[in-house]
């Protein structure tokens, strides 16, 4: 063996050794969308520019990484679980899905309801799980360990579903110069919504960090705050009015209870350190969306400025 081809072959078996950790992925599934709110009830087209609002709520995440069981049911696994109806219809349950790696699916929909609320997300119930460990191991913890109990710190799940009220005068913008009073911003609601399925709130490694006077105490979350952070009634959320930082500038948290309408609140420093406190490798902060926006901004700019110089 020449001293390169065994260098080639270290370097092989520690490829092997170490799990290597992938950008998690979220698809969203409109099957149970039977009240029109992301499809045209009458043609059964999307509507596309709210769907897109979602993959943009989805890209906040982007930056997580993780290694996600695939979920894959062989000949004598079988697995379900039941999803509350994104659109408020009968309880669904769901049989024998398959999920790729590093991927959660989330069920979408939305419904008229009382005005005020603007949405919630649920993780599935009655999960059930038969065949192979490896398989059961997959669907209910996606081959994290340790991820329930007192002491958890990890999480892994399959997805979710999410609801909207189509009540709510929604603003459906991504330029957040479109926002107003009165209208509550439809990204803003999805990324936290997203954020509940991802464990914030809900997983056992959540409920594990917080103190018996109701503060969270997550590494990475200490860190961010400078102390211990308050959490709301529920230990759901970060408490009301939190503050943080967002692109280096003051923000209320995403992850506290509510958001005025007419305003965009994007995860702060310390909504990603309570992600990573639950056990999600948050390796990269992903881009800004302003600075998306400004990029994009400038580049019109000067396209327009080249075509200004051109001879007439
Ligand atoms: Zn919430």
């Amino acid at each position: 063996m020449t001293l390169r081809s065994s260098i080639a072959a270290l370097s092989a078996a520690g490829l092997l050794a170490m799990p290597s950790a992938h950008a998690l992925v979220i698809e969203f599934d409109y099957t149970y969308d039977t009240k029109g709110f992301f499809t045209d009830l009458e043609t059964g087209a999307p509507i596309v520019e709210r769907r897109s609002l979602l993959e943009e709520a989805a890209s906040f995440y982007s930056g997580f990484t993780d290694s996600l069981s695939a979920i894959a049911p062989q000949a004598g696994d079988s697995w379900s679980v039941r999803i509350t109806h994104p659109s408020l219809g009968p309880t669904v349950t769901l049989t024998d899905l398959t999920l790729a790696a590093d991927t959660l699916r989330i069920y979408v929909g939305g419904s008229e309801s009382a005005p005020g609320v603007l949405g919630f997300a649920r993780l599935g119930s009655n999960l059930t799980a038969s065949g192979s460990d490896e398989f059961v191991d997959a669907v209910t913890t996606r081959g994290q360990t340790n991820t329930t109990g007192v002491n958890a710190t990890d999480y892994g799940t399959w997805g979710g579903s999410i609801w909207f009220n189509a009540a709510n005068a929604w603003y459906f913008g991504s330029d957040p110069a479109g926002l107003t009073p009165g209208h509550p911003d439809f990204l803003t609601t999805a990324i936290h919504e997203i954020g509940h399925i991802l464990g914030f709130g809900e997983a056992d490694a959540w409920y594990a960090r917080i103190n018996d006077d109701g503060y969270f105490t997550g590494a990475h979350s200490v860190a961010a705050y400078g102390d211990p952070v308050p959490v709301d009634q529920y230990g759901a959320h970060w408490a009301s009015g939190t503050m943080s930082t967002y692109a280096g500038l003051p923000q209320q948290t995403l992850m506290d209870p509510s958001t005025r309408s007419g305003t965009r609140e994007l995860p702060t420093v310390l909504d990603y350190a309570g992600f990573a406190d639950i056990g999600w490798q948050v390796s990269a902060v992903p881009e800004p969306q302003h600075a998306a926006l400004f990029g994009l901004g400038a580049l019109t700019v000067i396209a327009a400025a080249r075509r200004r110089r051109k001879p007439a």
